[in-house]
């Protein structure tokens, strides 16, 4: 790398090669000026979690995410950018559940969990009668008091214990490996929205537009892998310098801008995870940031040996009372055609979340917890033909009450041409994560060029 440079020639470095770091490399060569980007990542493969790798003969079954939310725009529209418009498929339709002694059906208008018809759920067998009538009762609840900004405080406040234990804990529990307990209300847009512009969310309900046609989820048939390779492909094809198996130690000031390991940068976009970004700005804020580990066990199970009443399900999911190690539970090949085969079933099954850690634990352990706790909550004895463990350290961060205002402080610090990005600050999915590298790379292009004006 050369060393300064004019307007024409701005360099910009991205630390971190994850889908946040690679949406903002994408940005910004997008833009009106666009800069020399070099993108440095520590693994020796770019995407960070997006990982799709071969299993039971399929070429990518994805360890990591399989799927983007398609209502949010920001995953599909980098999609078609980088030329995979077209490959982008939706799960097959599919019935989730809740395993509370038994799988139960996860009941019809719910949102997040959340009831917004209380009719819908007069048959659920997940909560008892009592529990159904504390439900009903929420249009005569006074306000919530959303100080706290603690998802389950809320819940309950509105709905009672067991909606929240069984439904809202669950569902968003398995979203972001969070005990909702400890997790921030503002950070969940589609519950927070309707918290804060209302008094009861079951009358809300009533005026709430219907939920648009369409696909709820995306995925490249492909794997979330080939979304990381032909991003990838179209940042070198413009240019790009995408460096693996490289941790950046040290950002250092330099006049105007930056020295990244000792290459000069007119700005620098930080996609690394804020305990890593911690690091290189040294701001303990950063640092404080929590994460929970998951595991992921992938296993093939012959398709003689599964049950006719499970053919056509999508999974379930483990409320914390009857949990123990395995949280939630994707029949993957039910859900996606592309991972059907002749011969097997596919499962993909989650361990642990904040509070429950696994990751101490020998693979042998986690393969077993993994069988012995699935094949209980389905009646089967598994004997799988072929598994796989993947290890996820860090990998999710946890948005404690208030998270927002602590970035808002954090942001509002940062030294002058550096940017953060990721899942640690404005969103865990992928479309935010994407959103987040867009946002970086659009305001430091606008702090280059008022700067040079
Ligand atoms: C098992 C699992 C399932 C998930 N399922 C879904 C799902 O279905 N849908 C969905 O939308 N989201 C899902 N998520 C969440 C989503 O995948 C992540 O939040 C998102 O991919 C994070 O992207 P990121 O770029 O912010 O971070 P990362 O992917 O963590 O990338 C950050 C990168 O920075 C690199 N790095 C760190 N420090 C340095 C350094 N000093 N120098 C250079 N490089 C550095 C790391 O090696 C890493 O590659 C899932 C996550 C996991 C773990």
């Amino acid at each position: 790398m050369s060393d300064r440079h004019d307007r024409h020639d701005r360099h910009i470095v991205v630390v971190g090669g994850g889908i946040a770091g690679l949406a903002a490399a994408h940005a910004l060569q997008q833009r009106d000026h666009p800069a020399r980007v070099t993108l440095i990542e520590a693994a020796d493969r770019l995407g960070g979690k997006l990982l799709s790798t071969p299993f039971v003969g399929i070429d990518a079954v994805d360890e990591g995410p399989d799927a983007f939310l398609a209502r949010l725009p920001w995953a599909t529209q980098l999609a078609k950018e980088v030329g995979l418009e077209l490959q982008l498929t939706s799960p097959a339709s599919g019935s989730a559940s809740v395993w509370w002694h038994g799988l139960q059906p996860i009941p019809d208008g719910l949102l997040l969990g959340m009831p917004t018809d209380v009719l819908k759920l007069a048959r659920t067998r997940l909560l008892s009668w009592p529990a159904k009538a504390r439900a009903a009762l929420e249009p005569l609840i006074p306000r919530s008091d959303l100080s706290g900004d603690s998802i389950g405080a809320f819940v309950r406040s509105r709905f009672g214990h067991q909606v929240h234990e069984r439904l809202v804990d669950p569902l968003i529990g398995s979203i972001y490996a969070a005990d909702t307990d400890h997790f921030s209300l503002t950070a969940v847009p589609q519950i927070a929205d309707l918290a804060m512009n209302n008094r009861s969310i079951l009358l809300a309900g009533r005026h709430r537009q219907p939920t648009p046609d369409g696909p709820v989820f995306y995925a490249p048939q492909r794997g979330m892998g080939s979304f990381v390779e032909a991003t990838a492909n179209g940042l070198r094809d413009r240019g790009a310098d995408l460096r693996t198996g490289v941790t950046v130690q040290s950002l250092v000031a330099d006049g105007s801008g930056w020295r990244v390991d000792g290459v000069y940068a007119d700005a620098v976009v930080l996609a690394c995870p804020a305990a890593h970004a911690a690091a290189l700005i040294a701001d303990e804020r950063l640092g404080a940031v929590p994460y929970a580990d998951v595991a992921m066990v992938t296993i093939a199970v012959p398709l003689g040996s599964w049950p006719q009443g499970l053919t056509g399900r999508s999974g379930y999911l483990v409320p914390k009372p009857v949990q123990r190690l395995v949280t939630a539970v994707s029949f993957g090949s039910q859900k996606w055609v592309h991972w059907q085969t002749p011969e097997s079933v596919i499962l993909r099954i989650s361990l642990g979340r904040d509070g429950l850690p696994v990751l101490h634990l020998h693979d042998d352990d986690l393969l077993a917890a993994a069988l012995d706790e699935v094949g209980g909550h389905l009646g089967l004895t598994l004997q799988p033909t072929a598994t796989r463990i993947s290890r996820w350290n860090r990998a999710f961060p946890q948005y404690r009450p208030n998270h927002h205002l602590v970035v808002k402080q954090i942001e509002s610090s940062l030294p002058a041409g550096i940017a953060l990005a990721g899942a640690s600050y404005h969103g865990i999915g992928i479309p935010a994560c994407i959103r987040s590298g867009t946002a970086a790379a659009d305001a430091l292009t606008q702090w280059l060029a008022d700067a040079t004006d």
